[in-house]
């Protein structure tokens, strides 16, 4: 079993063909190491560009790679098939900070070669993930890798900022941190169909009332003083991502907001309620 620890740099610029914006591939480093975490290989290659003529400033300024370097790299084609081959048969797990690099590689993949699939991926882990789930730091807060590099005590002065083999090696040194044999494994995930829906799935607020998915048994409203579920005073209406509707205690006499998501996601649905009492100036009889 092979670590391969990869890191992108990208450039974000106007696709014709898509009427869009692309992250196009600019660089790409990896590490690899072995089962017992000892530095194998490593791979560093510049991407010519192809779809955008020039860096942009933050991306100049980020990483102090020049147009003229970008215009000596090797097309994205070959440059991906020697990572392939780099590779190489041995089984192996592909990680990366954040899903961002694996998506940004799958739209080059599809725009430049035509390719729906990445054709050296079969076990993937976003090891940023991994390592928030080992740290126990909340979902909702990305750490950035050079702040979780400083979290487990690796100095990241010893790499350059912001460039792909750098930025390899420090995540592959916070992987080593964190790695725990006991669960590292579950948070793998096969590279099958349902991958690559899932990371192109985009969650999204459910607008149909009638849709099945919404349970009505939340469309309510409960007085939290007396427990009386009091009088709906107006319709469900759906606006910015809520079903919104006013209620009225008239027991502890007072009006309130309810407003209730459905949001869907590639494999959950995750509900939100909001109550929040209407003040009494602001209610107009
Ligand atoms: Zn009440």
């Amino acid at each position: 079993m092979h670590y391969i620890v990869m890191d992108l740099e990208w450039n974000n610029t106007y696709a014709k063909r898509i009427k869009g914006f692309i992250n196009e591939v600019i660089e790409v480093g990896a590490v690899m190491l072995d089962e017992n975490f000892n530095y194998v290989g490593e791979f560093s290659r510049m991407v010519r560009s192809q779809i955008g003529k020039k860096l942009r400033g933050n991306v100049k300024r980020l990483t102090h790679i020049t147009n003229d370097e970008v215009r000596n790299g090797e097309p994205f084609t070959k440059v991906m098939s020697d990572f392939k081959n780099w590779i190489g048969d041995r089984e192996n797990v592909i990680l990366t900070w954040g899903d961002g690099d694996i998506r940004v590689l799958i739209e080059n993949f599809r725009y430049l070669n035509g390719l729906q699939v990445l054709p050296f991926l079969t076990n993937y882990l976003d090891i940023q993930h991994y390592f928030q789930v080992k740290k126990e730091i909340p979902k909702a807060k990305q750490i950035g890798l050079f702040a979780a590099a400083e979290l487990v005590d690796i100095d990241p002065e010893l790499f350059a900022h912001h460039r792909a083999l750098d930025d390899s090696m420090v995540t592959a040194e916070c992987l080593k941190k964190v790695f725990d044999k006991k669960d590292f494994f579950k948070h793998v995930v096969k590279c099958d169909d349902a991958f690559y829906q899932k990371l192109q799935y985009k969650p999204h607020a459910i607008g149909n009332i009638n849709h099945p998915l919404v349970d009505k048994s939340l469309l309510s409203f409960t007085c939290e003083k007396c427990g009386s579920s009091g009088e709906q005073l107006t319709d469900w209406r759906y606006s910015n991502q809520f079903f919104r509707a006013n209620f009225h205690c008239p027991v502890c006499n007072y009006d309130a907001r309810v407003a209730v998501r459905f949001k869907k996601y590639f494999d959950r649905l995750e509900t939100k309620k909001n109550v929040s009492i209407i003040s009494n100036e602001k209610v107009k009889k």
